[in-house]
């Protein structure tokens, strides 16, 4: 298929991009590299530096690429940057993203994939977490991406246009060529392996008093590469609706930490700081929809496993890409 990726020069982007290159689809990538990275566009696949900001830029890109089907992951995504700039996160995900939307409506694209998030759960009455529980964010990242879920359900309802959402747990790991990179870093397992590079003296855990076994966050952490092949799975015909994509397993920040002392063989000095705001205690998928109705089986659903092919990355590209 042809295929429009937003968000192709992005971490967990560049990665799909690689991953449909292999699998014979013809992809262009359309990125304003304010997050992403030139270097970390496959070069196989042709790209448009633009903003989803400028809609007629969109709906040109979009009908010169000949899209069947567009995969959405620009975007921005961190919850604690959405407690502090709300309108960043309703400006870019929704107002930004509904542009690209009416482009694809307008091109007839066959199939629209989204990059939804297990933030659109809030604290969750559940756990693990499937598809049918509440949505009731509580942080204007989640919101963000629960308003682009609706407007999705609409535009199905409305105009036809087919979508698959998935509601992504915590993506960590690398392929081969392509690995986590953000200028500013805030994620947990690359700010981790920082220390074990020496790049850092210590990595901070934020939160002890949570109502978890050892009292830090629990996540379910899913290899990059695994999600990628999901993506490649939801352009088959018929294939549509919401898929939480994760392991069912939970690791706490501390075992985080642990694992990456055991894969990186070095000790891993840590401080530990006051909750950060918006964060909820424990997030953990219920992805057998996505396995019966996808066919989806992650290969590497160990942390051991992901955090070793991070760091394996990190190791040869110590300062992410030079772009
Ligand atoms: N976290 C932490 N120290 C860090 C970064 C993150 O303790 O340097 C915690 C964070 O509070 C959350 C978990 O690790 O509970 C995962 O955070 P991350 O930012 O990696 O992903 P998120 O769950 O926010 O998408």
């Amino acid at each position: 298929m042809n295929v429009f990726v937003t968000g192709g020069a992005g971490y967990i982007g560049s990665v799909c991009v690689e991953e449909l290159l292999n699998a014979g689809h013809v992809v262009t990538v359309f990125d304003n590299l304010t997050e992403g990275h030139r270097s970390a566009v496959d070069p196989r696949a042709k790209f448009v530096l633009g903003d989803l900001a400028d809609r007629e830029l969109v709906a040109r890109a979009l009908t010169d690429a000949r899209a069947e089907a567009v995969i959405h992951f620009a975007a921005h995504a961190l919850v604690g940057e959405s407690m502090q700039n709300p309108g960043k996160y309703f400006r870019n995900n929704v107002a930004n993203g509904l542009n690209l939307l009416d482009a694809a409506v307008a091109a007839r694209v066959r199939k629209f994939v989204f990059s939804s998030t297990c933030a659109t759960y809030g604290v969750p009455e559940k756990m693990p977490m499937d598809e049918s529980l509440p949505q009731l964010p509580v942080n204007p990242y989640g919101e963000s991406k629960l308003m682009f879920e609706k407007m999705l359900l609409w535009y199905r309802q409305l105009h036809g246009l087919e979508f698959v959402a998935f509601r992504y747990f915590n993506a960590a790991g690398a392929s081969k060529k392509f690995g986590e990179h953000h200028r500013i870093e805030t994620h947990l397992i690359p700010n981790v392996l920082k220390v074990a590079l020496g790049q850092k003296e210590q990595c901070e855990i934020f939160g002890t008093n949570y109502p978890t076994p050892d009292g830090t966050c629990i996540r379910d952490y899913i290899h990059i590469v695994d999600l990628a092949q999901a993506h490649i799975l939801a352009l088959a015909p018929g294939r549509a609706g919401f898929f939480n994509l994760g392991n069912g397993s939970g690791y706490s920040v501390r075992e985080v930490i642990h694992a990456c002392e055991r894969i990186s063989g070095q000790p891993i000095k840590s401080i530990e700081q006051p909750r950060r705001a918006g964060d909820p205690p424990r997030l953990v998928a219920a992805a057998d929809k996505a396995f019966k109705e996808l066919d989806w089986q992650p290969k590497f659903p160990k942390l051991e496993a992901i955090v070793a092919t991070a760091w394996d990355w990190h190791k040869r590209h110590p300062q992410g890409y030079r772009d």
